[in-house]
């Protein structure tokens, strides 16, 4: 992992321009900002916290360049901002008195909030990261709660990003372990976009995979040294998170670097599971469990033989339509999540024929994709314990779930969403109820769950 290949990232990113990492790299974002914007005025937006820690010096820095600046928009008061859409709203019409292009000083939630807000008042903006939270300061889209619900909402990743090594450093140490434990999501993703690419549903682009999972074995590979404040494991952390952004602009989707890990994630997400804790639980926390859950699953997958599947015994009991919205709606029942799960499942629902068709094609291909796959993955025990030194939670009960809406996850988590992974291949084989069976019987992965 290098400098050069952050570079050669941005050549096929479609909205960002500019990255830079590095202790020190605060000093250089008015540079940065005029390089991108010119003689625009900004504003520079924060909240308490990351205020104090970058924002202040951040405003300080484009004053004393001489750029026209609007008031700071602080959220207050002290405490977490949440990415709900009234805070959009009203960042939203703060911006829409000036014509000023927002400088969002902060992580997940924070750059979420901005990341919207400018889209909306039509206005690029910088990022100025404050913790290796997560993959999103380089990624399109914004994980908003509307009316109660989660969603991704549209709009441009920054047209730049500066990531000051010596700020990062300095953020909560959860905050460091929920970045690791979203980048060693991308295992799983990857075996799922492998599993996609066989079955000739989204073929992988070996440039975008390159970004993700070439810097990935490295970035992942010292968690103890993260977890002890290490800055050359910090870097490739960060490096890590920031290239999978641009894989998924470079792509125009989140597909490098999102797979059945995020649906777990995104369900919990959705469901509230955490969000009465202060801090909320960590979108990271959530997809590093969801790693190991899904690792877990493909390790007992493997050891079947899908070329030899009854495929017309599958074909006959393959569910209709009908059957299959019935089925999503009685497991679904969130207001607004009910008629999404719906929505997606169907997207991806194919009929007995079809289905007919890709387990002929699973039939040919399974040696070499077991192959492939028994190449990408990580056993669940060793991503438990990367994820334990990194000091992220490795159990459900630590996420405050119990074993049985654990395991219910592994049946609802794919109808979420209509990206294809392995969920849907061990449906689709008739596997998925009697793999996850193994995993909660006494001496599978999972047996000792509280
Ligand atoms: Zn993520």
């Amino acid at each position: 992992m290098s400098d050069g290949q952050v570079k050669a990232a941005l050549r096929d990113a479609t909205d960002t321009e500019q990255v830079v990492i590095g202790p020190g790299a605060l000093d250089s974002v008015e540079e940065v900002f005029g390089r991108s914007f010119g003689e625009r005025p900004a504003v520079v937006v924060a909240d308490a916290t990351t205020w104090r820690v970058a924002g202040q010096r951040v405003q300080q820095a484009l004053e004393a360049a001489g750029r026209a600046t609007q008031a700071p928009y602080r959220f207050e008061p002290d405490g977490f901002v949440l990415a709900e859409y009234g805070n959009v709203e009203r960042l939203e019409r703060a911006l829409s008195g000036h014509d000023a292009v927002p400088v969002a000083v902060g992580s997940g939630s924070l750059n979420d909030i901005v990341k919207r807000a400018a889209h909306e008042a039509g206005r690029p903006y910088l990022a100025v990261a404050t913790a290796a939270s997560m993959d999103g300061y380089t990624a399109f889209g914004a994980a908003i709660t509307r009316a109660g619900y989660k969603q991704t909402m549209t709009c441009p990743a920054p047209r730049a990003l500066v990531a000051d090594l010596e700020v990062l450093a300095g953020a909560p140490a959860d905050m460091t372990a929920s970045g690791y434990g979203d980048l060693l999501g991308k295992v799983t993703a990857g075996a799922d976009w492998l599993v996609a690419d066989a079955l000739g549903i989204e073929p992988v682009d070996p440039k975008v995979w390159d970004l993700v999972q070439g810097p990935l074995r490295e970035a992942i590979g010292r968690p103890e040294d993260l977890a002890a404040g290490d800055r050359g494991a910090l870097e490739r952390l960060v490096e890590g998170l920031v290239m999978s952004g641009l894989a998924m602009q470079a792509h125009a989707s989140s597909r490098p670097a999102s797979g059945a890990e995020h649906q777990f994630s995104h369900l919990w997400e959705m469901e509230g599971l955490g969000h009465d804790r202060r801090p909320p639980l960590s979108h990271g926390f959530k997809v590093g469990v969801g790693s190991v859950a899904v690792a877990a699953l493909y390790q007992r997958l493997l050891e079947r033989d899908l070329g030899a599947l009854d495929t017309e015994a599958l074909g006959r009991a393959w569910p209709a339509r009908e059957e299959v919205q019935e089925t999503v709606r009685a497991a679904h029942t969130t207001p607004g999540l009910d008629q999404a799960a719906v929505t997606e499942t169907m997207a991806k629902h194919v009929d007995a024929d079809a289905l007919g068709r890709r387990l002929g094609l699973l039939a040919e291909r399974w040696p070499a994709l077991r192959d492939r796959l028994g190449g990408q993955l990580i056993p669940p025990q060793r991503l438990r314990e990367l994820l334990a030194a990194a000091g992220c939670p490795t159990r459900p009960s630590e996420l405050g779930l119990t074993a049985s809406a654990f395991r219910a996850t592994y049946v609802r988590a794919r109808m979420i969403r209509r990206r294809y992974t392995v969920l849907d291949l061990a449906t689709e084989a008739g596997v998925l109820g009697e793999l996850v069976d193994e995993l909660f019987a006494p001496g599978g992965f999972w047996a000792d769950e509280p």
